[in-house]
């Protein structure tokens, strides 16, 4: 049998390495060059005027969240299809969360849901301060439509992007902010490039792109301008918000600057393989990736969905099978509404039916540059033995 093939893994060469081994041996571990290096790389590439890295994408949404304002009485919403951190976010800051159920395509916030929930939500006085959709997948939520919704209900938008460097949409890199006012990414090792940890928030507002500096390192500035009063010596600085310790290390960054070299590469690759799936699997009773034309996906996830009535076994057992043959498949994701946590919050099992209909179907097979055709072919076999028996 082959050896345990996980769903996504970090690809590291030997100038990630080396990369890590010159900071440590330099002067800064940690507020030296290589912070502000790999955010002008990330920023040039996306082509967005400000990014900041910090230390998870967890904590991007967190003062993406707060530089928009987010606070008691606000209301929230964002995809239930995603990883917790994309609602807890607004949670931190005092929010209410709210979901907006998916597109049966692409597994997205739905724009069409968001349009009704909207005008619902107009009506009763309850209209969100800040939309987060999720690039599910690595493929653009529909922004356009989201951005022209915005206008008219004037609420601000937070791309949770964790999934989608190296994506394009309208031919424009994800994390543009072309339709948002705010995009983050993650460099956790399964996401597309890694830093171990780490995530970046970008934008093109310089306002928020200060409020985000500071809250990022304790509220704290050693800018004059910024400061209240004129500043008392060179060891002198102001903490004028209350802000968190949510920077990056340089260790990280060096590794960021190094993998971005290797993005694309790792994109094609990520489709490549995609590709090759779509081919072997397209006989087999199963609802493979849709992939919109005006978008070029990140491809962090390859996600099919079991069609349950063509099948002659739970989707359960289908996941179990797959496990227990090697094949380290994965769920993304749990719908959010349906967390003890949340439901604790008054959300109920029922509340997004197209969410918790994904949940029943959808498997993730394994995807990352550094999956073999062999590997691939094993996964292709196994899956077509247990659907097909
Ligand atoms: C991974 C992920 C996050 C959190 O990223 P961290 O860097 O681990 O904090 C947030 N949202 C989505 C959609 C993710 O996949």
């Amino acid at each position: 049998m082959m050896e345990f093939i996980p769903y996504g893994r970090q690809d590291i060469n030997q100038a990630d390495i080396q990369a890590i081994i010159d900071v440590l041996q330099s002067d800064f571990l940690t507020q030296g060059p290589a912070v502000p290096a790999f955010e002008a790389e990330v920023s040039r590439y996306c082509k967005s005027q400000y990014a900041l890295a910090v230390n998870s994408a967890t904590s991007a949404l967190h003062i993406a969240c707060l530089a928009l304002g987010v606070g008691k009485g606000d209301i929230v919403w964002t995809s239930p299809i995603t990883f917790v951190a994309s609602a807890n976010c607004a949670l931190y800051c005092g929010a209410t969360v709210d979901f907006v159920d998916i597109d049966s395509r692409t597994y997205n916030l739905s724009v069409q849901q968001l349009t009704i929930k909207l005008k619902m939500a107009k009506k009763e006085g309850k209209l969100p301060k800040v939309v987060i959709p999720v690039h599910l997948c690595g493929q653009s939520c529909d922004m356009e439509a989201i951005y022209k919704l915005s206008q008219k209900y004037d609420f601000g938008i937070i791309e949770d992007a964790s999934h989608a460097i190296g994506g394009r949409y309208q031919d424009k890199p994800i994390g543009s902010c072309q339709y948002s006012d705010i995009a983050i990414f993650s460099f956790h090792p399964v996401k597309i490039i890694t830093t171990a940890e780490g995530g970046m928030a970008l934008t093109n507002n310089q306002k928020l792109a200060e409020k985000m500096t500071l809250l990022r390192s304790h509220g704290i500035t050693r800018d004059p301008k910024l400061m209240t009063h004129e500043s008392d010596g060179d060891w002198y600085y102001q903490q004028i918000h209350l802000g968190f310790n949510y920077r990056m290390t340089d260790l990280q960054a060096a590794l960021g600057v190094s993998q971005m070299q290797r993005l694309d590469k790792f994109v094609s690759r990520r489709h490549q393989l995609a590709k090759h799936y779509n081919q072997l699997l397209a006989e087999l009773p199963i609802t493979l990736p849709w992939l919109h034309p005006d978008s070029y996906s990140g491809l962090h996830l390859y996600v099919i969905c079991l069609q349950l009535d063509k099948v002659e076994k739970t989707h359960k057992q289908v996941f179990n099978e797959l496990r227990e043959c090697g094949i380290g498949v994965n769920l993304h994701y749990i719908p959010i509404h349906m967390q003890p946590y949340y439901q604790g919050l008054g959300l109920q099992k029922g509340d997004f039916p197209r969410a918790e209909k994904y949940y029943e179907e959808a498997i993730s097979l394994p995807l990352f540059p550094a999956l073999s055709q062999k590997e691939q072919q094993y996964v292709v076999d196994t899956l077509k033995k247990v659907l097909q028996p």
